[in-house]
């Protein structure tokens, strides 16, 4: 909801997420897909459109399209078809792109998604069509010049549209992070937003609440949550201004400008839409077995919803927990192998902790977290079988943290074990009793608050080594 000047307005988004399929190789050619290599270095001739040159379908990006969308709990349609989507740009050489317009190989899915309030949404998917990438114009190399880029162009991507069923920018963003954490989970697209594998073209329209849907503009080509975000609250504020004042708003085409925060028109919807789609002639429809997406479907990992609902019923996190831990694969596998064997809700403590708090500060990713998971679970045990009170057990995660040292080694090195011997303690109290006679007597006479005090002084007197429960016993009877 925004707060226009006569009351508020609901803000209705639906994105076209475009998902680089990861592939070894392009839709239609053999050439190869790294991301960074020299321009113009992974060409095949039917991403130059070389005259003659046929394209073939690589069957390993149809296996990945049809695993998406079984992840996006997608309907997947055994007969799907390519077409020739028509327009005229200098780094499509075909002058048309390979895509699905009627048929497309997935059909409607649905995404889970967690808001912050606890709430779920769902979101409507609407389909997934496979499509060819185009290349890139390189305008900034020369001020009289562009460059064309053609390693992009054949690259696989995966089209997949929503229903207008997100509601703001807050709920745009956390869909693409859940759509983005199942990508990861299923190994179809590395979500990589910074180097283009995950961009998006953001649909946004206003209405009064209630109020059948109002003409949406569409922002093109956004590649970051962030700018996704800022480019709805600044589209439905623009919007809502342009309603209220009396005006209409006109379906176009807009870009976004990252680096002023506003919108700007790009094209009327009108002019860009003759794409003379037919069906490719070089390309046979795509038929596909129930034994076939049988077979994928069979071998579909755990997803982020099923993980976070055995984290809770079977390892008994919290669902809060649970949801920051599945967000990303990497992290639910780390703290799975911390977790093995070892009391789970410690273990998550830990992670969503101690290690998230090292890792936010340094700004390093889990997979460059300098503990492994196995040093962590290390810790958690020696803290578990009494060699390390709890307390210094987290400036023994920090050292670990600095300087990637398994526990056992700093603990040792630094004298750190925990003293859980009667004898020892009882001489360390005695001589605390000693030193502050005065409020020993005061406590005998009542003053129980300071029995506080003196277990500080006994565990400040051991340099925080002394076991907490031992300390305690030696001190009531010594006291008492
Ligand atoms: P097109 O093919 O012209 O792009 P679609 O009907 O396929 O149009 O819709 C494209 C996207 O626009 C979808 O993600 C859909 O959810 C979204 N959308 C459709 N109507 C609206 C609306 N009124 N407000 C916001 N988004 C919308
Ligand atoms: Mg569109």
């Amino acid at each position: 909801m925004i707060e226009g000047a006569a009351g508020s307005w609901e803000v209705v988004v639906g994105l076209e997420v475009h998902a680089q399929a990861t592939s070894e190789s392009k839709l239609f050619s053999g050439a190869a897909t790294a991301f960074g290599a020299e321009p113009n270095t992974q060409v095949g001739f039917v991403d130059a459109a070389m005259p003659g040159a046929l394209p073939v379908v690589n069957e390993a990006c149809v296996a990945q399209a049809v695993r998406t969308g079984l992840g996006l709990n997608a309907g997947i349609n055994r007969y799907a078809v390519f077409d020739r989507k028509h327009y005229f740009y200098p780094d499509l050489p075909a002058n048309y792109q390979i895509s699905q317009y009627t048929l497309p190989i997935v059909g409607e899915g649905v995404v889970r998604v967690d808001l912050d309030d606890g709430s779920v949404r769902e979101v409507g998917i609407e389909r997934l069509h496979l499509e060819q990438d185009a290349g890139k114009s390189l305008h900034d190399r020369r001020a009289d010049a562009t460059w064309v880029d053609l390693n992009r162009a054949g690259v696989a991507l995966m089209e997949i549209v929503t229903k207008p069923d997100l509601r703001g920018a807050a709920e745009a963003g956390a869909f693409i992070r859940k759509l983005r954490a199942i990508l990861r989970y299923l190994g179809t697209c590395d979500g990589n937003m910074e180097q283009g594998s995950l961009r998006c073209d953001v649909n946004v329209s206003v209405r009064r609440p209630g109020e059948p849907f109002g003409t949406r503009c569409e922002i093109k080509n956004v590649n970051s949550i962030r700018f996704v975000q800022q480019a709805i609250d600044h589209e439905a504020r623009r919007q809502v201004d342009i309603l209220e004042e009396g005006g209409e708003i006109v379906q176009e085409t807009r870009l976004f400008d990252a680096d002023r925060g506003v919108t700007r028109s790009m094209r009327g919807k009108e002019e860009a839409h003759d794409y003379r789609y037919f069906p490719d002639p070089d390309l046979p429809p795509l038929e596909l077995s129930e034994a076939y997406i049988e077979a994928i479907r069979a071998d579909l990992p755990e997803l982020p919803d099923r993980r976070r609902a055995r984290f809770v019923e079977e390892l008994g996190l919290g669902e809060y927990d649970a949801g920051v831990l599945v967000a990303e694969k990497e992290v639910a596998d780390y703290f799975e192998r911390v977790a093995d064997g070892r009391e789970a809700k410690t273990a998550a403590n830990w992670v969503t902790g101690a290690l998230f708090g090292k890792l936010n500060e340094s700004g390093l990713k889990i997979a460059e977290a300098p503990v492994s998971a196995e040093d962590l679970g290390g810790l958690i045990d020696l803290v578990a079988d009494g060699t390390l009170s709890g307390r210094l057990a987290r400036e023994v995660f920090d050292a670990m943290f600095e300087s990637g040292r398994p526990p056992g080694e700093i603990v040792a090195e630094r004298g750190l074990e925990q003293v859980s011997d009667a004898d020892e303690i009882e001489a360390l109290v005695d001589s605390v009793v000693a030193e502050n006679a005065d409020r020993a007597e005061e406590y005998r006479a009542g003053k129980d608050k300071l029995f506080g005090f003196f277990v500080g002084q006994v565990m400040r007197a051991s340099r925080g080594r002394a076991n907490p429960k031992v300390v305690n016993d030696v001190l009531r009877r010594k006291l008492g």
